[in-house]
């Protein structure tokens, strides 16, 4: 049996190689969508045709979103407790996650790259500074991360039930979940997350479903770069 604490064939690593997302599973492809736009007519086609763009590129500017429902993916992500908790607020995803109820092997804990700056006009932003000297804060961060790992291995050889313990662990703890989503609401979610208004962080897992999907949706990632996106 493989253990879901890798990552799967086809993935992107992010977040300084401590995080990634993979693609695990996908079902249908562009022309699902355009059949599905004209299952009104009652008309199936096996392959697209530049007529069949010009309809994909429709649906999607005028917001006719129900035939990208047909077309999902699936994906298998390690995260930061804290991006998890970010994503898991996207309810038309479907999850499931690794439970600390049940296992506390593999645990893992984000010590982040370069220390962010607080903006000072916006409570929700960070501003990255090259001068900013982070390693000392840094270092005690993976310190911290270490420190509530042996008081968690600590309370289980006390006895303590894993559904407790797990309360001193970081938000810095990597957790694993799989999350499947249709590409209407997908895309939805990259909208929100590959932004200049996300955290950083949740914006790498973003930009590397981009990545990751754009073979599977060609001309949908070409209308996004004709609008100016980075896919
Ligand atoms: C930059 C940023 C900052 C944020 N800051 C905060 C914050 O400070 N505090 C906070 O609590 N959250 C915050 N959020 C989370 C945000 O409020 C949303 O919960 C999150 O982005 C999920 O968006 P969504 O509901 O559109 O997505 P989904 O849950 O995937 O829903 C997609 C769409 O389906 C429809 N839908 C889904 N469920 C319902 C429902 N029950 N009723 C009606 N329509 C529904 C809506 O049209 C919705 O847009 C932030 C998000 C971002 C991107």
């Amino acid at each position: 049996m493989e253990h879901l604490n890798v990552p799967p064939d086809n993935h992107v690593m992010v977040l300084d190689n401590q995080g990634w997302v993979g693609l695990i599973d996908h079902l249908g492809n562009e022309t699902t969508i355009v059949n599905a736009a004209r299952v009104s007519f009652g008309k199936l086609k096996k392959e697209m045709d530049d007529r069949d763009v010009g309809l994909l590129e429709y649906l999607i500017a005028n917001k006719h979103t129900s035939p990208l429902e047909h077309l999902v993916f699936t994906f298998s992500i390690h995260c930061p407790l804290f991006v998890r908790g970010q994503w898991h607020r996207h309810r038309t995803w479907s999850y499931n996650e690794i439970s600390r109820r049940y296992t506390e092997i593999d645990l893992e804990f984000y010590t982040p790259p370069a220390l962010r700056r607080q903006a000072e006009n916006n409570r929700q932003a960070s501003v990255a500074d090259a001068d900013f000297d982070d390693r000392g804060l840094r270092e005690k961060i993976a310190a911290h991360n270490q420190t509530s790992f042996a008081l968690y291995n600590e309370l289980l050889e006390a006895g303590v039930c894993r559904e407790q313990a797990r309360g001193v662990l970081p938000q810095n703890m990597m957790v694993t979940f799989w999350g499947t989503v249709d590409l209407s609401n997908l895309l939805h979610f990259l909208e929100l997350r590959d932004s200049e208004h996300a955290q950083w962080e949740i914006r790498e897992y973003a930009c590397a479903i981009k990545k990751l999907i754009k073979p599977y949706i060609p001309h949908v990632a070409a209308y996004f770069e004709k609008q100016g996106q980075i896919w």
